[in-house]
């Protein structure tokens, strides 16, 4: 009986001995099993956060390594429409058309890495409807944004008006105590002069010293007149598209080309 229970203590002994083996591999290759699970998951999880990282690493290059800040002005907005056409054309409508062609053009350059910051993208002014002098609002405010954008230019777009309707031409303004801001005045006018048939006459850049805009930011600045709204032929091409476009175009190339110098 000793014996005989020996002999089972013996039998019992493998048999929970061989249990456990049993017990230890299953366990083992559920471990296994999950852990590759998980390796797997990891392995996406990380591809993933690399793949975020990469995203958020991208648009941080992009805004560290513009190598210049222009600020497109569209002029007038909101209870503002600056001046009226000829045909009833609103200044502020066509300024923010050829802004928004002017940031494409500027963005979308080869040579150089251009960040453009708009001061309105819609017809609105930087005013609210309990101050007392909107206008004097609407400029402060403009420019503070091309103060705080640390701007490198500032591109400010307008149209012009004149009591005699024959007069045309796109001229840009410059303010007279600003070297830079001259430079940057000739070399946008140069291009206007160039490519537009209304200025075949060959108007010339205009220093000035009283235009807020021009006195009050920190940058070469200037304030392009594409055009005379009294003027017919030149109000209806400045509302075509292509034609806008052409004049975006021809500032964006002086643009371009007074920051490569
Ligand atoms: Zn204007």
């Amino acid at each position: 009986m000793l014996y005989g229970g020996a002999t089972c203590m013996f039998e019992k002994n493998r048999l929970v001995g061989l249990m456990s083996v049993v017990l230890l591999c299953a366990v083992f290759i559920v471990t296994a099993l999950f852990s590759s699970c998980n390796d797997n998951d990891g392995k996406e999880n990380v591809s993933n956060d690399h793949d975020g990282d990469a995203v958020v690493k991208d648009s941080k290059e992009e805004k560290e390594t513009a190598d210049f800040t222009v600020v497109v002005d569209a002029g007038h907005g909101g209870v503002d429409p600056g001046k009226v056409g000829i045909d009833g054309q609103l200044e502020k409508d066509i300024n923010l058309q050829i802004a928004l062609k002017l940031k494409e053009i500027l963005e979308s350059n080869e040579d150089i890495n251009i960040k453009v910051i708009l001061t309105r993208t819609e017809d609105m002014g930087h005013y609210s409807e309990s101050d007392s002098n909107k206008k004097m609002a609407d400029m402060k405010k403009r420019c503070e944004i091309v103060n705080n954008a640390d701007a490198d230019v500032l591109i400010s777009i307008h149209q012009n008006s004149y009591h005699s309707s024959s007069v045309k031409g796109a001229q840009v303004f410059y303010y007279e105590g600003s070297e830079r801001g001259h430079e940057l005045a000739t070399t946008i006018q140069t291009k206007l002069v160039g490519a537009l048939v209304e200025n075949e006459k060959g108007r010339v850049e205009k220093a000035n010293d009283n235009y807020y805009i021009l006195l009050n930011v920190s940058c070469p600045a200037v304030i392009v007149e594409c055009g005379f709204l009294s003027n017919p032929d030149e109000a209806a091409k400045l509302c075509d598209e292509e034609y806008q476009k052409l004049v975006a175009e021809t500032v964006g190339k002086g643009v371009i080309e007074f920051l490569e110098k």
